[in-house]
């Protein structure tokens, strides 16, 4: 393969080659830690869909008839030649998007082994079974790839984005066309550069909503894998339901966090601190809504505030930087604007909230008390470093207002009660995580609740997703 990200342009990569666009406009990658263009790409087109289709169309049957050891073989190869490059695919999500590079390779790293992981379950998912019939006749459940898969990712977690979606669909047979975020095309170029799998199973289209739209819509694909906002999620499922192929769509949220008064305060301050601000806020279950009890508030928002100072920002090329900058100025107008609502509506900024004077798209760890669920800071995804603060008088007041939210990813509960636990259990999420955030490997099986999305995923559901069953159903007296 040729180093493609060594150019200033970037190209397609279909039915295993390097091409151009067949639309001339192009657009800017702009590193967002010092507003300089690093590189451009094409805005991408309906012609450019069709070729990558049509070459993943081709390639399907003999990528299925290829065994699945063969096909685990292959793409537990290309782990191994990302996980040799991890360092560059970090600074190249550092340029792209603003990750401090020491933040960007631990999740590589779970990408990674979440792509193995993959590969080790497709070697035991059943994608044949039979069973013997009361009458003597037998029932067979073949589980078929449903064929040609879209991947439409956004720019939060570039690799490990692309990564996740990847593992089950190719390992089942299918064949993919990807289209990364037009904001962090060139650590998705990097992972092609590395790959090894025979022409046309995997192809990459860059570009916007010009590419994306005609992606969703494409009347030649079987599936499509969708990571984003609710804006375009809503989009994306209404073109699937015109097309009649089905669609996974993982969207935003608008996560809580409980914080019981029998919790160690300094060490949940610490974790919501990292749950609020790592990536500089921009993870679908970012902690958004923190509702702390009253009996502990005034040291709770202390010991945050002391967390937030020591958040280090700046470019994430530096070491020691713990948080780099949003990833563009659109973003950090939306944090600013929903942060000028909360305090104009009589909350009051504990620390952070100013914008530096300075190039990048920066804001500080920032630490909100006396919010409102009515806020916009409260109902709207921020996506930025931003931990809002709303007191409890019970655990249970802080279920219900976590409840209250038409958005469902993920939920955090911190408690030692048992019987509180049990109550959070029933928060209207797809993930609910007890005394820790995150910290579960990614083994999880869930189902986003209300707008965060549709459509479960992970583990083996992330296999059923990617196949299609049928029945075959044999007469006892021919079996
Ligand atoms: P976005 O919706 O703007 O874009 C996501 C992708 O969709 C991009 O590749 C974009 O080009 C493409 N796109 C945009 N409009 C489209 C359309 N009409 N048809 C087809 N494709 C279209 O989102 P973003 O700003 O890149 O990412 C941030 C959002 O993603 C946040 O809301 C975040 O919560 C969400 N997200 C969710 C998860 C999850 O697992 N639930 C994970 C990461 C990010």
């Amino acid at each position: 393969m040729t180093a493609e990200t060594d150019t200033t342009t970037l190209r397609n990569f279909i039915d295993g080659a390097w091409i151009d666009s067949r639309d001339d406009t192009l657009l800017q990658v702009v590193n967002p830690a010092t507003e300089e263009t690093i590189a451009r790409f094409p805005r991408g087109s309906g012609a450019d869909v069709d070729h990558a289709v049509a070459a993943a169309r081709r390639a399907q049957p003999e990528w299925h008839a290829l065994s699945v050891d063969d096909r685990v073989a292959l793409i537990v190869g290309w782990a191994d030649r990302i996980e040799a490059r991890t360092d560059e695919l970090a600074e190249l999500e550092c340029r792209e998007m603003g990750k401090p590079v020491d933040v960007g390779r631990g999740f590589i790293a779970a990408g990674v082994a979440g792509l193995r992981a993959s590969a080790q379950e497709a070697a035991n998912y059943a994608f044949e079974s039979s069973s013997d019939d009361p009458d003597g006749g037998r029932t067979q459940i073949l589980r078929h790839p449903v064929g040609v898969a879209a991947v439409i990712t956004p720019w939060n977690f570039p690799v490990t984005m692309v990564l996740a979606a990847l593992g089950p669909l190719l390992a089942s047979g299918n064949t993919v066309v990807i289209k990364p975020s037009e904001r962090s095309p060139l650590s998705t170029v990097k992972l092609f550069e590395l790959l090894d799998l025979p022409a046309g199973v995997l192809n990459l289209v860059l570009g916007d909503v010009h590419a994306g739209q005609p992606l969703a819509a494409h009347n030649d694909i079987d599936l499509v894998h969708f990571t984003g906002s609710v804006a375009a999620g809503r989009k994306v499922g209404a073109a699937s339901g015109l097309a009649l192929h089905r669609s996974t769509l993982e969207l935003g949220g608008k996560d809580p966090v409980i914080v019981d008064d029998d919790v160690d305060i300094p060490s949940v301050a610490e974790a919501v601190a990292f749950g609020s601000f790592v990536n500089t806020g921009q993870i679908c279950t970012s902690m958004e809504r923190i509702y702390v009890h009253e009996a502990i508030a005034a040291e709770f928002v202390d010991e945050l505030v002391k967390a937030a100072e020591a958040y280090a920002f700046g470019d994430g090329l530096e070491p020691g930087v713990m948080m780099g900058p949003l990833v563009d100025d659109r973003q950090r107008d939306i944090v600013r604007s929903q942060v000028a609502d909360a305090v104009s509506q009589g909350a009051t900024v504990r620390i952070g909230g100013e914008i530096p004077d300075h190039t990048g798209y920066f804001y500080p760890a920032t630490v909100i008390t006396g919010v409102e669920d009515s806020m916009s800071l409260m109902t709207e995804e921020t996506f930025g470093p931003v931990a809002p603060i709303a007191v409890v008088s019970t655990f249970a007041e802080g279920v219900e207002r976590a409840s209250r939210s038409a958005f469902g990813l993920a939920a955090t509960v911190y408690s030692h009660n048992a019987d509180h636990l049990e109550q959070a259990k029933h928060i209207p999420a797809g993930v609910i995580w007890i005394n820790q955030w995150q910290g579960d490997g990614g083994v999880r099986t869930y189902e986003p609740a209300r707008a965060s999305g549709m459509g479960a995923t992970g583990t083996t559901a992330s296999f059923d997703a990617a196949t299609r069953p049928s029945t075959i159903r044999i007469a006892p007296e021919s079996s």
